[in-house]
Parts: C-alpha cells; sequence; structure tokens
C-alpha cells in the first residue's frame, strides 16, 4: 500500500481512494480549494492508474494534450 497526501503524520480530513488521474485530479482540486490535509491509499506501489500499469510501445498522441 503506497500513501501520499498533503498530511504527514497530521490528521487529514479526506481519504483518497485510488491514484489515477481521478485521484490525482481530486487531490489537486483539493489543494486548489484549500480544503485541508488528505491522504491518498493506492494499492500498488506507484501512482498512475491504468498509466502506470499498461505500456503502448510506439503509440502517439496527435494532437497537442497536456494529460498524455
Ligand atoms: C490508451 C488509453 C487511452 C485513453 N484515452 C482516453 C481519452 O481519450 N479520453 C478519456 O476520457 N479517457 C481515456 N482513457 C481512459 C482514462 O485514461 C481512464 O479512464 C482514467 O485514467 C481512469 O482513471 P481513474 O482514476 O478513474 O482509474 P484508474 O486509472 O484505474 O486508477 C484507479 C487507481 O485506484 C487504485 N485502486 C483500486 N482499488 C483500490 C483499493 N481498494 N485501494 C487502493 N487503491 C485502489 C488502482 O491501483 C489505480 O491506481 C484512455 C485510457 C487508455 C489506457
Amino acid at each position: 500500500m503506497h500513501r501520499t497526501g498533503t498530511g504527514g503524520s497530521t490528521p487529514f480530513h479526506t481519504l483518497i481512494i485510488g491514484s489515477g488521474f481521478a485521484g490525482i485530479g481530486m487531490a489537486i482540486a483539493l489543494k486548489k480549494a484549500g480544503l485541508g490535509e488528505f491522504l491518498i491509499l493506492e494499492k500498488q506501489n506507484d501512482v498512475g492508474g491504468v498509466w502506470r500499469d499498461n505500456t503502448y510501445p510506439g503509440a502517439a498522441c496527435d494532437v497537442p494534450s497536456h494529460v498524455y
């Protein structure tokens, strides 16, 4: 289990399960909104969700995209 967040050893206000796009996006939104400390629990050893688990050799994005 991988733990990431702003809380450190202090109490947290929000628990996010999973660190795919959705979890990372939620963490960014919470930080921007100033909504306190949060903790992300990720069952794998790194962030990234489906993009962590899959590689697509030779695949490319044919439009400008900050996300990809
Ligand atoms: C090649 C490719 C192209 C794509 N193109 C598009 C596109 O053009 N437009 C679009 O909208 N979408 C696209 N997608 C889909 C999009 O990338 C995914 O839908 C999105 O990344 C899903 O994010 P998610 O955070 O919901 O889920 P996931 O990425 O699946 O992340 C979930 C995370 O939660 C963790 N987790 C699960 N269960 C637990 C648990 N019990 N405890 C702790 N952690 C847990 C998992 O390990 C994982 O890290 C594409 C996907 C791929 C692979």
